[in-house]
């Protein structure tokens, strides 16, 4: 089939996640590639990421801090924690960090993150850039984060498929209201960032091209999105038979390359759940057509506690061995690592720019 890599349509994004054939597979990694390198450049920019509870009023079926998991030790670290963290982010020159935890929504934790954002800003002399993924919030609470301090804003729709959705989530998790996040954030002024997991047990070819065309019609800045891989105490593992470790790495590029076709210049992330899969699996996603890395930066003695699915890796890593062995395995597939710049997304500058 002869495809314009440049214009491509819904059936050929279908026809390329169904295709098992080698040479195509690698012929979309090499367009998608090239598309990155002439949209976003060749750099990689970090965002240090801190796991900074896993206390979750949420029940997800497939995420194994989930409320109901009574097997997980809950923690919550305190603001000097975080501080600590943001600080060694800082002074290995990482450009921004990133917050995340399970979702609350009770004014003491509002107010916590709304501090820690602010703390964050002081220590770093206003330097570091801070992406928040925090989940469904008011549009007052995304208001108060962001005069905080904060710019960007990652929720993942998980699937565009509202049924699917429904399979993944108990019944008091509403989609539209996920989806209506979006339009808060943006109301507010963040760059926008959304992404779905990957190779979900009853997910079909056609959710996900549904998928990468939900990201370009509703504008999506950022993209964070990756495969999804079991957690075996968790409800959604039951319905999966046998977990192909390379079928989900491989789905999970070629959505990365797809998207990056597809949406051009936006950010996008190559995330750990690859790494999971394959010890290169970022490298193969920034190949792919990736530019962000989310480096963990969690204290190590919480990272046992934040297992969203099996195997996570790093668990046992400190911060600067994370990096040191990053950096090599970045500069040894061509990229450069932009220390001390935020990176933002270029989609959300030209739009802007359009906008003064
Ligand atoms: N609680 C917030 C939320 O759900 O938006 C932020 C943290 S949550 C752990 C971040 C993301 O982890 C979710 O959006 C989900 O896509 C991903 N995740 C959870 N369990 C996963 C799994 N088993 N495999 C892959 N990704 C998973
Ligand atoms: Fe909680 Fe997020 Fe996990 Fe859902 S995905 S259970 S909201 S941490």
């Amino acid at each position: 089939m002869k495809i314009d890599y440049r214009n491509l349509s819904k059936e050929d994004i279908l026809y390329l996640l169904k295709s098992e054939d080698k040479t195509e597979f690698d012929e979309l990694m090499q367009q998608a590639y090239d598309m990155k390198n002439e949209n976003v450049g060749h750099k990689a920019y970090y965002r240090g990421i801190i796991e900074f509870s896993n206390i979750c009023a949420k029940d997800c079926y497939y995420c194994g801090i989930r409320k109901s998991n009574k097997g997980v030790s809950r923690f919550a670290m305190n603001i000097r924690e975080i501080l600590d963290c943001a600080e060694l982010a800082w002074k290995m020159n990482y450009g921004s960090v990133v917050l995340q935890s399970g979702e609350r929504t009770d004014e003491e934790f509002v107010a916590f993150v709304e501090k820690a954002i602010r703390e964050i800003k002081k220590v770093s002399n206003n330097e570091l850039g801070i992406t928040i993924s925090l989940g469904e919030q008011s549009e007052e609470t995304y208001r108060r984060w962001f005069e905080a301090g904060a710019h960007r804003y990652l929720i993942r729709i998980e699937t565009s498929n509202n049924e699917l959705y429904k399979t993944l989530h108990p019944q008091d998790h509403d989609f539209s209201e996920r989806f209506e996040c979006l339009n808060r954030l943006r109301r507010v002024g963040y760059q926008v960032g959304t992404g779905v997991m990957i190779g979900l047990p009853e997910q079909t070819m056609e959710d996900l091209t549904n998928d990468i065309i939900f990201f370009k019609e509703n504008d999506i800045d950022m993209i964070g999105m990756g495969p999804y891989i079991v957690h075996h105490e968790t409800p959604l593992a039951k319905k999966v038979k046998d977990f192909n470790k390379e079928y989900q790495l491989n789905l999970g590029l070629k959505m990365i390359a797809l998207t990056r076709l597809y949406l051009k210049d936006v950010n996008i992330a190559s995330t750990t759940a690859l790494q999971a899969l394959h010890h290169e699996g970022r490298e193969f996603g920034l190949q792919a057509g990736a530019n962000i890395i989310m480096p963990n930066i969690t204290h190590t003695k919480y990272r046992e506690g934040y297992q969203l699915y099996d195997n996570k890796p790093c668990t046992d890593e400190n911060a600067s061995m994370c990096r040191a062995c990053l950096e090599g395995r970045i500069s040894k597939i061509g990229e450069e690592i932009g220390y001390n710049e935020w990176g933002d997304s270029p989609h959300f500058e030209k739009k802007n720019k359009l906008e003064k």
